[in-house]
Protein backbone atom coordinates (compact mmCIF):
# COMPACT_ATOMS: atom_id res chain seq x y z
CA UNK A 1 0.00 0.00 0.00
CA UNK A 2 1.16 3.27 -1.21
CA UNK A 3 1.19 6.12 1.55
CA UNK A 4 -0.48 9.35 1.21
CA UNK A 5 1.04 12.54 3.40
CA UNK A 6 -0.25 16.09 3.09
CA UNK A 7 2.33 18.53 4.03
CA UNK A 8 2.12 22.62 4.20
CA UNK A 9 3.13 24.12 1.02
CA UNK A 10 5.05 26.91 2.62
CA UNK A 11 7.37 24.70 5.56
CA UNK A 12 10.72 23.69 4.65
CA UNK A 13 10.61 19.92 3.92
CA UNK A 14 13.26 17.46 5.11
CA UNK A 15 14.12 14.39 2.63
CA UNK A 16 15.63 11.51 4.18
CA UNK A 17 18.96 11.09 2.78
CA UNK A 18 18.08 8.10 0.76
CA UNK A 19 17.20 6.51 -2.66
CA UNK A 20 13.03 7.38 -2.70
CA UNK A 21 12.79 4.04 -4.26
CA UNK A 22 15.68 1.36 -2.92
CA UNK A 23 16.62 3.19 0.32
CA UNK A 24 20.36 3.00 -0.65
CA UNK A 25 22.19 6.08 1.27
CA UNK A 26 25.04 6.73 -1.81
CA UNK A 27 25.33 7.56 -4.84
CA UNK A 28 22.33 10.13 -4.90
CA UNK A 29 21.17 12.57 -7.41
CA UNK A 30 17.93 14.44 -7.16
CA UNK A 31 14.61 14.25 -9.24
CA UNK A 32 11.70 16.77 -9.72
CA UNK A 33 7.85 16.21 -9.08
CA UNK A 34 5.00 18.65 -9.15
CA UNK A 35 1.43 19.56 -9.52
CA UNK A 36 -0.25 22.34 -11.20
CA UNK A 37 -3.95 23.87 -10.11
CA UNK A 38 -5.88 27.12 -11.05
CA UNK A 39 -6.70 28.22 -8.37
CA UNK A 40 -8.59 31.20 -8.96
CA UNK A 41 -10.86 32.19 -12.13
CA UNK A 42 -12.59 35.60 -11.97
CA UNK A 43 -13.19 38.94 -14.09
CA UNK A 44 -10.72 41.15 -14.34
CA UNK A 45 -9.99 44.55 -16.44
CA UNK A 46 -8.36 42.12 -19.36
CA UNK A 47 -10.99 39.64 -19.32
CA UNK A 48 -11.00 36.43 -17.29
CA UNK A 49 -8.28 36.28 -15.13
CA UNK A 50 -6.84 32.61 -14.39
CA UNK A 51 -4.71 32.09 -11.07
CA UNK A 52 -3.19 28.79 -11.72
CA UNK A 53 0.28 27.44 -9.33
CA UNK A 54 3.10 24.93 -9.69
CA UNK A 55 4.18 23.28 -6.42
CA UNK A 56 7.63 21.57 -7.23
CA UNK A 57 9.57 18.81 -5.56
CA UNK A 58 12.77 17.96 -5.37
CA UNK A 59 13.84 14.38 -3.94
CA UNK A 60 16.75 12.05 -3.80
CA UNK A 61 17.11 8.86 -5.37
CA UNK A 62 19.91 6.85 -6.67
CA UNK A 63 21.53 6.93 -10.14
CA UNK A 64 20.21 4.22 -10.85
CA UNK A 65 16.48 5.03 -10.33
CA UNK A 66 16.61 8.14 -11.37
CA UNK A 67 17.19 6.76 -14.74
CA UNK A 68 14.08 8.24 -16.85
CA UNK A 69 12.17 9.49 -13.91
CA UNK A 70 12.08 13.23 -15.01
CA UNK A 71 10.43 12.70 -18.07
CA UNK A 72 7.67 9.93 -16.07
CA UNK A 73 7.41 12.90 -14.04
CA UNK A 74 6.48 15.11 -15.98
CA UNK A 75 3.73 13.11 -17.63
CA UNK A 76 2.27 11.70 -14.53
CA UNK A 77 1.85 15.41 -13.74
CA UNK A 78 -1.89 16.33 -12.46
CA UNK A 79 -2.65 19.24 -14.66
CA UNK A 80 -5.18 19.82 -17.17
CA UNK A 81 -3.16 19.19 -20.25
CA UNK A 82 -1.69 16.23 -19.06
CA UNK A 83 -5.04 14.83 -18.04
CA UNK A 84 -6.60 15.76 -21.19
CA UNK A 85 -3.43 13.85 -23.19
CA UNK A 86 -3.55 10.79 -20.91
CA UNK A 87 -6.94 10.59 -21.23
CA UNK A 88 -6.46 10.61 -25.09
CA UNK A 89 -3.48 8.20 -25.07
CA UNK A 90 -6.09 5.55 -23.09
CA UNK A 91 -8.92 6.23 -25.61
CA UNK A 92 -6.57 5.42 -28.54
CA UNK A 93 -5.40 2.45 -26.51
CA UNK A 94 -8.50 0.73 -25.63
CA UNK A 95 -9.97 1.11 -29.63
CA UNK A 96 -6.88 -0.47 -31.05
CA UNK A 97 -6.84 -3.38 -28.55
CA UNK A 98 -9.67 -5.06 -30.31
CA UNK A 99 -8.11 -3.98 -33.76
CA UNK A 100 -4.48 -5.91 -32.48
CA UNK A 101 -6.58 -8.90 -31.47
CA UNK A 102 -8.73 -9.33 -34.57
CA UNK A 103 -5.44 -8.63 -36.74
CA UNK A 104 -3.70 -11.49 -34.66
CA UNK A 105 -7.03 -13.77 -34.78
CA UNK A 106 -6.65 -13.35 -38.43
CA UNK A 107 -2.93 -13.75 -38.70
CA UNK A 108 -3.44 -17.48 -37.43
CA UNK A 109 -6.42 -18.32 -38.61
CA UNK A 110 -8.62 -18.58 -36.14
CA UNK A 111 -10.97 -15.78 -37.81
CA UNK A 112 -11.44 -15.20 -41.21
CA UNK A 113 -10.82 -12.20 -43.30
CA UNK A 114 -14.16 -11.41 -44.89
CA UNK A 115 -14.07 -11.59 -48.99
CA UNK A 116 -14.59 -7.65 -49.25
CA UNK A 117 -12.75 -6.30 -46.13
CA UNK A 118 -10.23 -3.68 -47.06
CA UNK A 119 -6.76 -3.11 -45.47
CA UNK A 120 -7.22 -1.09 -42.71
CA UNK A 121 -5.39 2.11 -43.42
CA UNK A 122 -0.93 1.88 -41.90
CA UNK A 123 -2.06 5.56 -40.17
CA UNK A 124 -4.65 3.50 -38.33
CA UNK A 125 -2.33 0.67 -37.57
CA UNK A 126 0.17 3.25 -36.71
CA UNK A 127 -1.92 5.63 -34.52
CA UNK A 128 -3.30 2.49 -32.91
CA UNK A 129 0.31 1.11 -31.88
CA UNK A 130 1.45 4.38 -30.61
CA UNK A 131 -1.30 4.67 -28.26
CA UNK A 132 -0.85 1.18 -27.09
CA UNK A 133 2.78 1.91 -26.39
CA UNK A 134 2.05 5.17 -24.79
CA UNK A 135 -0.76 3.77 -22.66
CA UNK A 136 1.63 1.23 -21.89
CA UNK A 137 4.39 3.33 -20.68
CA UNK A 138 1.86 5.48 -18.69
CA UNK A 139 1.42 2.39 -17.11
CA UNK A 140 5.01 2.05 -15.70
CA UNK A 141 5.54 5.66 -15.18
CA UNK A 142 2.79 5.70 -12.14
CA UNK A 143 4.25 2.77 -10.88
CA UNK A 144 7.74 3.52 -11.32
CA UNK A 145 7.34 7.00 -9.79
CA UNK A 146 8.66 6.80 -5.76
CA UNK A 147 6.89 10.17 -4.81
CA UNK A 148 4.34 11.70 -7.20
CA UNK A 149 2.30 14.73 -5.83
CA UNK A 150 -1.67 13.40 -5.91
CA UNK A 151 -3.49 16.42 -3.98
CA UNK A 152 -3.38 20.10 -3.68
CA UNK A 153 -5.39 22.59 -1.24
CA UNK A 154 -4.92 26.03 -0.89
CA UNK A 155 -1.91 25.34 1.35
CA UNK A 156 -0.88 22.00 1.14
CA UNK A 157 0.49 19.24 -1.39
CA UNK A 158 -0.48 15.73 -0.59
CA UNK A 159 2.45 13.87 -1.36
CA UNK A 160 2.17 9.75 -2.26
CA UNK A 161 4.93 7.71 -1.26
CA UNK A 162 5.36 4.14 -3.31
CA UNK A 163 8.05 2.85 -0.59
CA UNK A 164 6.34 2.45 2.57
CA UNK A 165 9.64 2.56 4.49
CA UNK A 166 10.87 5.65 2.91
CA UNK A 167 7.38 7.07 3.96
CA UNK A 168 7.75 6.63 7.35
CA UNK A 169 11.11 8.25 7.52
CA UNK A 170 9.90 10.78 5.90
CA UNK A 171 6.77 11.49 8.53
CA UNK A 172 9.22 10.75 11.23
CA UNK A 173 11.75 14.17 9.84
CA UNK A 174 8.64 16.00 8.99
CA UNK A 175 6.54 16.26 11.74
CA UNK A 176 5.70 19.86 12.31
CA UNK A 177 4.99 19.93 8.47
CA UNK A 178 2.43 17.21 8.56
CA UNK A 179 -1.29 18.40 8.09
CA UNK A 180 -4.00 17.01 8.09
CA UNK A 181 -6.28 17.77 5.53
CA UNK A 182 -9.91 17.78 5.72
CA UNK A 183 -11.65 16.23 2.89
CA UNK A 184 -13.74 19.38 1.68
CA UNK A 185 -10.48 21.27 1.59
CA UNK A 186 -9.59 19.09 -0.69
CA UNK A 187 -11.75 20.76 -3.27
CA UNK A 188 -10.80 23.95 -2.85
CA UNK A 189 -8.84 24.58 -6.54
ZN1 LIG B 1 17.39 3.46 -5.76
Amino acid sequence: MAKKVSVDVDAPILWPMCCARCGVNEGLTSSRVSIGSVRSVGPSPFGVQITSTMAMLDYPVCHAHATGLGFAGIVTRRTLLFRFLRGFIYFIAILGVPVFLMMAARAVGVASTPHNAQPSPMVFIAMFAAGIAAAAYLVHAFRALPVRLVGQSSDTVTIRFGNDAYAVKFIAQNRKSLREVPWWKKFVV
